[in-house]
């Protein structure tokens, strides 16, 4: 099917929709999957769909999950499919994400006498932006009778080819939060009538570096990162606030809520010693990604039969953040990178990047490993 996944992909990169916006994208996907004879619910916490396909003898159900929304980035790329939505681009490959996904609904609806059990397909809205689709589609049911699940992402940091993932915690909690220091505002030259916001932000930013540096055991991963300070307007007026945004990243629940606290505390201490005010805001965002052990044993053994042994990789983790954490926190199951960097086609830059795009064939690998993930579960346990 790889001309169709292909020529899918395509279409929706040129018809990106943003996040909480995927209307016509779940149109897309529910009525192919109607088309094939899948039982599908729609509007499922959202945007979201699930579909259910029964195999024709007992088993356990086994979920796949794709995500369907774009990025609010302007395209820069210069091939024919390039974005045609002004500032909205596919800049993440979550259009390759659900035409992988379809495509092996559509090839295991071809061939229900190989599942033992049911497979369920999770089409996710909302991966980008908090609270994300994952959490309100397992709300709406999506989860409910599944005993396992997996999902992809298509990687462009690894090269085609190579597979990977953690046994653990892989990807991290990432809260946000913004705060404002209120000070008193007044004349450059007279300080001692004024209470500056500037000099005490400056304070404030230092301050945060000690909760990676302190607090934090050295042996545990933690990220406290100021994104943006923005205090005063001119040289000789000093500023009356001062206000920033930063995001933290960590694994363990626990020093989640401790980094948290400190975060907090730091902010308003310093501006209470220099005599100003904190207003503080800080978001929890998606939990810490944690893989159960025993599926990524499961996705080793699967991905060892149809690839090399040295592409199929134990990675590092990584501090982004992805929704698909809310399933792991519910039912075992894996997220796995499959390679999709390719320099000499141009697929080599970041995710989210503006020129960002992806060598297509990956969604061969990752079909084929999704589809072999959900039918390797019919011999139940045993097969770790
Ligand atoms: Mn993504």
């Amino acid at each position: 099917m790889y001309e169709t996944m292909v020529s899918w992909r395509r279409h929706l990169h040129r018809h990106p929709e943003l996040s909480y916006k995927e209307v016509n994208t779940a149109a897309f996907v529910a009525e192919k999957l109607r088309d094939w004879g899948l039982d599908v619910k729609t509007n499922m916490g959202g945007n979201g769909l699930v579909a259910d396909l029964l195999g024709q003898t007992d088993g356990p159900t086994v979920a796949l999950r794709a995500d369907m929304d774009a990025l609010p980035i302007q395209d820069e790329k210069t091939c024919e499919y390039v974005s045609t939505v002004p500032g909205v681009m596919h800049a993440c490959g979550h259009d390759a994400h659900t035409s992988t996904l379809l495509a092996a609904a559509k090839i295991l609806s071809e061939r229900r006498d190989l599942i033992q059990g049911r497979i369920r397909f999770i089409f996710q809205h909302a991966e980008e932006v908090t609270p994300g689709g994952a959490a309100s589609m397992i709300e709406a049911g999506a989860l409910d009778g599944v005993d396992f699940i997996y999902g992809v992402h298509l990687w462009t940091p690894l090269e085609l080819g190579v597979v990977g993932s953690t046994p653990g915690a892989m990807m991290a909690a990432a809260d946000e939060f913004d705060f404002a220091i209120r000070g008193k505002g007044g004349h450059g030259g007279l300080p001692h009538q004024a209470v500056d916001s500037v000099v005490i932000g400056s304070h404030v930013v230092v301050n945060l570096q000690t909760i990676v540096s302190r607090t934090v055991s050295p042996i545990q991963s933690c990220v406290v990162t100021i994104g943006s300070l923005h205090g005063g307007s001119n040289f000789n007026v000093i500023a009356e606030s001062c206000e920033m945004k930063g995001t933290t990243r960590t694994f363990d629940a626990e020093l989640r809520m401790e980094v948290k606290s400190r975060v907090e505390e730091i902010v308003e201490s310093t501006c209470r010693m220099y005599g100003a005010q904190a207003e503080m805001d800080y978001r929890l965002g998606y939990p810490p990604l944690v893989n159960d052990a025993a599926e990524f044993q499961r996705f080793v053994q699967v991905a060892s039969e149809l690839l090399p042994a040295e592409n199929v990789r134990t990675l590092e983790p990584v501090m982004a953040a992805e929704d698909f954490a809310y399933y792991l926190e519910r039912i075992p199951g894996c997220f796995i990178f499959v390679g999709a960097g390719n320099p000499e086609i141009g697929a080599s830059y970041p995710h989210h990047h503006p020129r960002f795009d992806l060598d297509e064939r990956a969604m061969l690998t990752a079909g084929k490993l999704l589809i072999r993930l959900a039918l390797s579960t019919k011999q139940s346990q045993s097969v770790v």
